[in-house]
């Protein structure tokens, strides 16, 4: 398949036009926002849903997001809406945040990975947004990467994992958050955090107050335990390098590589006390960490690194989304050192 290539901010009516035809045919295109960029398709459309598992190599309990453009969109997609996710809604969307609710009989079973509750989230991205609006449907889209590697945040990097495996590429330049959207279900007692993101565990607990924290954020999944958002149980966000995420201090990072030899991800500006070395953004900003974060597992690929040592950054704020995505990285190889 040929994949065509549109950029938005040049080519905006081509780029819409192209992307509503397809989409509403049937067929799957890759899509900036806010976040990471995702393979859109027609959220009713069970047959065009199956062709994003086909494209990512996704397996099929792994549930989508639909993405919405106006609150209006949201009563015919869930069963109810609860409280807490108006009062949400009204904070943070647009943005980069995704509730779980019970799922209503419009949305395909395909989208939903078979389970009764749906994804939803409206995206901040203007593009993103014209492009749902242009569309009029919702749509289900998951991070434009093959399954398991880190994800787009630059459409060049869609088209190293998407070229000949979806018909159009939507680029919208670099995404502004760079990891995925904050997920929270409201279908149990207490709302709980599926996956930390765009949206801070600090921020959503001001205005709900306390919320649960699935164990799958910080921990890997014994076998056999069932994961609470099926994505978190597969191996994710893993370059072709082996990572390790070396807790600890600087001091202590240094004395542990200096005679190994390997790549080191570290922090801006300590570059310089490493042989090879690429930095993933501020030691004290979750935000700059966030935003470099997948941009820099691909960069290390390209930079030919085969053993890679990660410094662990502090899961205060965005933080928790960096390290989250880090430790799926490194397969969860953790190390503590200097103490
Ligand atoms: P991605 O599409 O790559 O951003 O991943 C979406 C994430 O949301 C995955 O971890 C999914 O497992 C999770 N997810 C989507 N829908 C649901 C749902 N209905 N219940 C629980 N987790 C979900
Ligand atoms: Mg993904």
């Amino acid at each position: 398949m040929y994949t065509e290539y549109i950029d938005i901010r040049t080519d905006r009516k081509n780029a819409l036009e192209k992307a509503k035809r397809l989409i509403l045919s049937g067929e799957v295109v890759a899509v900036p926002t806010e976040t990471v960029y995702g393979l859109a398709a027609n959220a009713f459309d069970e047959k065009a849903v199956a062709k994003i598992f086909v494209a990512k190599g996704r397996p099929q309990d792994n549930p989508l997001i639909v993405h919405i453009s106006e609150l209006s969109q949201l009563d015919g997609l869930v069963e109810e809406i609860p409280e807490k996710v108006k009062i949400m809604a009204e904070k943070f969307w647009p943005g980069p945040l995704t509730m779980i609710m019970k799922k209503s009989g419009k949305i395909p079973s395909a989208v939903s990975g078979g389970l009764d509750t749906v994804a939803i989230r409206m995206p901040k991205s203007e593009y993103a947004r014209d492009i749902i609006s242009f569309c009029s449907v919702p749509l289900a889209a998951p991070s434009a990467n093959l399954s398991g590697s880190p994800s787009p945040t630059r459409a060049k990097y869609v088209m190293e994992d998407m070229n000949g495996r979806i018909p159009l590429i939507i680029d919208g330049g670099e995404c502004e958050i760079g990891v995925e959207s904050t997920v929270i279900s409201f279908v149990g007692e207490k709302p709980r955090l599926l996956r930390p993101g765009g949206v801070t565990l600090e921020q959503i607990e001001s205005v709900i107050g306390k919320i649960d924290v699935d164990n799958a954020v910080l921990n890997k999944l014994e076998q056999g335990q069932k994961a609470a958002s099926p994505g978190m149980k597969y191996k994710h966000y893993a370059p072709k390098a082996d990572i390790t995420v070396v807790k600890g201090s600087l001091e202590g990072f240094c004395d542990f590589v200096k005679d190994k030899n390997c790549f080191v991800l570290c922090f801006d500006g300590e570059e310089k006390n490493f042989k090879n070395a690429l930095s993933y953004g501020k030691i004290d900003d979750g935000q700059s960490q966030a935003k470099r974060i997948f941009d820099s597992l691909r960069e290390l690929d390209e930079m030919g690194a085969k053993t890679v040592y990660a410094r662990c950054p502090d899961l205060k704020g965005m933080g928790l989304a960096v390290y989250n995505r880090l430790i799926r990285s490194a397969g969860f190889n953790i190390i503590e050192v200097g103490k």
